[in-house]
């Protein structure tokens, strides 16, 4: 399987970052190797001093496909979960400066967290509305809406599989709302989709 995460795709997130509205939805991809399950901790790696959250909605692909046209794209994903794109942002904005690929901030061991519970997108009453929101230390520090992605789901599957092919078990994230930043050792995370909470997890 295959990790692909979508950049600046909520505009409030975009324009606190200093970054440019897309006007195509800007990807990259994590290895395997960087997902977190189980709730297991979080290990500040020692070569980042700052290390962001970034709670963003996860589509899991359900069938092969390439060249998948908007109208036809809900039938390449049938569940959501939720998960963090850690980005170890000092890194990245030294890469960004030099024109680099971002993998050495994005792509690390452990900097993808995700739910263990996946929802049907059935039970959703439209996938255009769903809410999701990252606590720390039990304050809200993020809070997102699919309904303000610049880009939904489906487009977001039509666009990806122009370029790469899309298979079962593939983890799309979908972009993270504003409100990110560092996250320091001691600090617990929790992650809620609707009302349900789906990530509880320790940094260390
Ligand atoms: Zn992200």
């Amino acid at each position: 399987m295959k990790i692909i995460c979508i950049g600046r795709n909520y505009v409030a997130h975009a324009q606190e970052l200093n970054n440019e509205i897309p006007e195509e939805p800007v990807f990259f991809m994590k290895p395997d190797s960087a997902l977190l399950r189980n709730n297991d901790p979080f290990y500040i790696p020692d070569w980042t001093n700052e290390v962001h959250h970034e709670i963003e909605l996860v589509m899991r692909v359900c069938r092969l496909g390439k060249n998948i046209e908007k109208r036809f794209a809900h039938r390449y994903y049938d569940e959501i979960g939720l998960g963090v794109d850690f980005t170890a942002r000092d890194v990245q904005n030294e890469l960004k400066k030099k024109g680099l690929p971002w993998e050495k901030a994005k792509a690390f061991d452990r900097a993808a967290v995700i739910s263990s519970t996946f929802f049907p997108v059935s039970i959703f009453p439209t996938p255009e509305t769903i809410r999701f929101k990252l606590n720390i230390n039990g304050q809200t520090v993020q809070e997102g809406n699919s309904g303000l992605m610049i880009f939904g789901f489906d487009e977001i599957i039509s666009h990806i599989s122009k370029y790469i092919t899309l298979k079962i078990g593939d983890l799309i994230y979908t972009g993270t709302p504003a409100g990110v930043g560092p996250v320091k050792i001691g600090d617990q995370l929790e992650g809620y989709l609707e009302d349900k909470k789906l990530l509880d997890f320790m940094v260390k």
